[in-house]
């Protein structure tokens, strides 16, 4: 068996970060983003593999995919999966789709309703495109917070017509988006979607009664990446002091 250290690569595995290792046989290995089988001689160090096409979607298209398959019922697990793809960049609109696309996926999962996921999770992608880029700044309207609005709308079947679903789809809105707001700026796609998502799930459990498994506790991994990352004043910093 030859290991290579991820030196030898862009990156280790997307899944874990841990090295690439190079078998001596080919086996059929479930593909961790889409499930599908595959022959196979590279998983990294703790077995995660990844198919070819997985390993080169866009970042909308590698939402979509993980989020129809995975059986996962924590929102933000699964967030924290998709921000370490690499089409996922440390900024950008992608997070008003991963948002909403994460909660669908996480909250038909544990009402075992995963045939309705699918199609809710498409609505969702063709709303969360018409949230541009910079949202939050532009508008005042951060799109992590719009997502869980989304979110709601698809799963209570809200329209503009509606009466309590429309009550608490804008209500949804209105909480990330309090909560997005007074943590202040400058802008952070990875904080603000912790946030929404926090936020969602327990608006759900104080409005619908449903209780989502959610990480107890966020360090983030990304704060490297981002220039204008707040650190110590940033909840989620690993060196946060409160
Ligand atoms: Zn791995
Ligand atoms: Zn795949």
């Amino acid at each position: 068996m030859e290991k290579l250290d991820s030196e030898n690569h862009k990156s280790g595995c997307l899944v874990c970060g841990r090295e690439l290792v190079y078998h001596d046989t080919y086996e059929s290995r479930e593909c961790f983003y889409c499930k599908q089988s595959y022959e196979t001689n590279v998983t990294c160090a703790a077995g995660h593999y990844i198919c070819d096409s997985c390993h080169s979607l866009s970042a909308i298209n590698i939402i979509r995919q993980f989020c129809d398959s995975s059986e996962l019922t924590d929102p933000l697990r699964m967030a924290l999966i998709l921000m370490r793809h690499p089409a996922v960049k440390m900024h950008g609109p992608e997070h008003h789709f991963l948002v909403p696309a994460v909660l669908l996926a996480a909250y038909y999962n544990l009402t075992g309703e995963a045939a309705k996921k699918k199609e809710k999770i498409e609505q969702a992608e063709k709303r969360a495109k018409q949230i541009l880029g910079g949202f939050c700044g532009f508008y005042g309207d951060c799109g992590a917070a719009v997502g869980t609005g989304i979110f709601l709308s698809l799963i209570t079947g809200a329209t503009p017509l509606s009466v309590d679903s429309w009550r608490l789809s804008n209500l949804m809105t209105a909480e990330s988006l309090r909560s997005v707001a007074l943590h202040g700026g400058p802008r952070c796609c990875k904080r603000n979607t912790y946030l929404a998502i926090l936020e969602a799930a327990r608006f759900l459990k104080e409005n619908l009664n449903i209780r989502m498994d959610i990480s107890s506790k966020i360090k983030c991994e990304f704060s490297p990446l981002n220039k204008e990352c707040l650190k110590e004043g940033c909840v989620f910093y690993s060196g946060y002091k409160g």
